[in-house]
């Protein structure tokens, strides 16, 4: 954290402080420099006012003295010099002046100092006094006396009837006036401390109320960072720093909103990641892997947390620059093949890449959604061959038909015989072309779900019965012995019997066909536990090979090709009977060895008039 512990020097409070003394002591020094000024100056006149007033009337005063000694004897100067010694003694003691009266010649003739006899009859040679005998006004001046006092001397002279008779001589302490503003300055000395102090101390208490808001505004903005996000300030005042309280407790509420709206988004991310059927995985700039679904894990098989970090491309199986090319380019779709076990089918995942972009910052990630499209790729694969197969079913009955018909078109219709024999076999064809093309057709419906199941509850013994004597004329023929199974009291099953016909039809008609003369077929019926009954058609004839027997349900598969085709067969029988047997809700299963003999069986539904059916069987 910047700035926590702020030195004390450097704290706003100081700094307001410290503005507020400075203003009070500019504030007092311009006021004090101008004020002692002003002062001194109005002192000082006035002294000076007050001292030429004194001499004024002093002048006044001894001009009759200065008057009277002119001209008289020296007898009578003294007596007139004595009396005007004690009048100036007496007059002008007051003020620790010192006066001096001299006569024209500038001989002292009167004193008020403390030892008068040593000046009496002495010449004061002062220029002041010399300038005003010579009668010129405005002689002062202040000097510092040898006792270190300032002082003040004023001259003037003393006229009678125009002429210059004498001069008067005052020296004026002015120690006392600068006492005063001495004393006036230590007031406004101290005066100025005292506010220095009481500024200070408001300062402190001023500062507070901006600091302690702002204080408190720092603390909780630093919670804020630190992830406690609801902080309120106490907002004292209306003044700016209350606005910036109101301010921040409306920042703070806002983030708050921002935040919580922010967790809503991401949890919902978070679902709709977790819920999705689709792989995803996020990757950052450089393409490691930064969010991986349930999904995509499942798909990728990674445990635990082993895939944060890892290259996509790694993960993928994919080369590097694939990987940047599929994001930045056009084609933004990859298909691969994730071979993850020895045991498991390898998944088909359709792969769609695309860049995450940020504002100013451009690509700033991948987002790769996995899709599972094995069973699409498989249903694809078996489409491409059904079709495939169909074509080619449909060719070769279709080419031995022209070529027979050509055949007799190049004379062979004269021949009777062969004519007669050429058309068995172009009949021939077209019948096991429009079986082939029933049988589709068949197919397609139950594939589609539109044969409707007209289900009823059938006594399966009796359709076991006319199922042997429908093919009784062909065992015959082959001298294939039926056996008949039926368990006894077996319970009706609900189906349809058009349907079950055809599929014990298919499975009686295979039997036969793959069993060599003086074969045996055992067709049998029992009860199964759980609603559900068996039946089962079996025979010794050439069987079908391991390898086979797990596609044997599959269309147009058989084992050997050329010898299905000669008897006739389409391929179809077994898988029409399957899924004839799917739409009742029961399974269908084969168990075969090669020249011992052949088992199909599959269960059909019990007719419960009470209880309602459910799904299973037994294969
Ligand atoms: P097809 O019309 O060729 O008989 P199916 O779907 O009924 O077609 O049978 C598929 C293949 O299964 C047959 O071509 C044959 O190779 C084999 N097959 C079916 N039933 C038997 C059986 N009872 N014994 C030996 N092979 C059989």
């Amino acid at each position: 954290m910047p700035g926590k512990h702020v030195r004390f020097l450097q704290t706003i409070q100081m700094k307001l402080i410290i503005i507020y003394v400075l203003l009070i002591l500019i504030a007092m020094q311009l006021i004090g420099v101008y004020f002692i000024r002003t002062l001194e100056a109005s002192f000082l006149n006035n002294f000076s006012y007050t001292l030429n007033q004194k001499g004024y009337l002093l002048a006044g005063y001894v001009r009759s003295y200065l008057e009277d000694a002119q001209g008289a004897g020296a007898e009578k100067e003294k007596k007139i010099y004595d009396d005007l010694n004690i009048v100036v003694r007496n007059l002008l003691e007051i003020g620790e002046a010192e006066v001096q009266v001299m006569d024209s010649s500038g001989k002292v003739v009167g004193a008020s100092v403390a030892d008068p006899e040593s000046i009496i009859g002495q010449k004061n040679t002062q220029t002041e006094v010399t300038r005003a005998l010579q009668g010129i006004r405005g002689n002062e001046r202040t000097f510092i006396d040898s006792d270190k006092k300032r002082k003040r001397i004023i001259a003037m002279p003393v006229r009678s009837e125009g002429k210059v008779i004498g001069a008067i001589y005052i020296v004026a302490s002015m120690e006392e006036m600068f006492d005063t503003i001495n004393r006036i300055k230590q007031i406004l000395l101290s005066g100025t401390l005292i506010a220095l102090g009481l500024t200070a101390l408001l300062g402190v208490v001023l500062s507070n109320t901006i600091v302690t808001p702002i204080k408190e505004m720092t603390k909780k903005a630093t919670a804020i960072a630190e992830g406690r996000i609801y902080q309120k300030v106490n907002v004292h005042s209306g003044d700016e720093i209350g606005q910036l309280g109101f301010a921040f407790n409306y920042m703070s509420e806002r983030l708050k909103e921002a935040l919580s709206a922010n967790e809503e988004e991401k949890e919902k991310l978070a679902s709709i990641l977790s819920n999705m059927s689709d792989g995803v995985v996020a990757t950052d700039d450089q393409g490691k892997v930064i969010v991986m679904n349930l999904r995509a894990r499942e798909m990728l098989q990674v445990q635990g947390n082993d895939w944060l970090g890892k290259d996509i491309a790694d993960l993928l199986g994919l080369p590097k620059e694939s990987v940047g090319q599929h994001v930045l380019g056009s084609e933004n779709i990859a298909v691969t093949r994730l071979e993850l076990s020895e045991e498991e089918q390898p998944l088909v995942v359709r792969i769609t890449f695309n860049a995450i972009h940020r504002r100013g910052r451009g690509i700033t990630g991948t987002i790769a959604v996995l899709q599972d499209i094995t069973e699409q790729e498989k249903l694809e694969q078996a489409r491409r061959e059904f079709v495939a197969n169909v074509s080619h079913e449909l060719r070769t009955p279709l080419t031995t038909i022209k070529s027979y018909l050509e055949a007799l078109d190049d004379g062979a219709m004269d021949d009777p015989e062969l004519a007669k024999r050429f058309l068995g076999v172009t009949k021939g064809e077209a019948e096991r072309m429009i079986r082939l093309v029933s049988d589709l057709l068949h197919l397609s419906r139950l594939d589609s779900r539109r044969a409707v199941m007209a289900k009823q509850p059938i006594d399966l013994a009796e359709v076991l019965e006319e199922v042997s004597d429908r093919f009784s004329f062909q065992l015959q023929q082959r001298s294939i012995e039926l056996v008949l199974d039926v368990a006894r009291g077996l319970p009706k099953a609900l189906v349809d019997r058009d349907q079950i016909d055809q599929v014990l039809d298919n499975l009686m008609s295979n039997a036969i066909k793959y069993t060599g003369d003086q074969g045996r077929i055992l067709l049998g019926a029992r009860p199964l536990e759980k609603s559900w009954v068996e039946i089962s058609v079996q025979d010794n004839g050439i069987g079908i090979p391991k390898k086979d027997l797990s596609r044997i349900f599959e269309r147009f598969y058989r084992v050997d090709k050329a010898r299905s085709r000669n008897m006739g067969g389409t391929g179809l029988g077994l898988s029409i009977a399957r899924e004839i047997v799917k739409a009742h809700g029961g399974a269908i299963g084969i168990e075969s060895e090669v020249n011992q003999g052949t088992k199909v069986t599959f269960t059909l539904p019990i007719h419960e008039p009470d209880r309602e059916q459910k799904g299973g069987g037994a294969a």
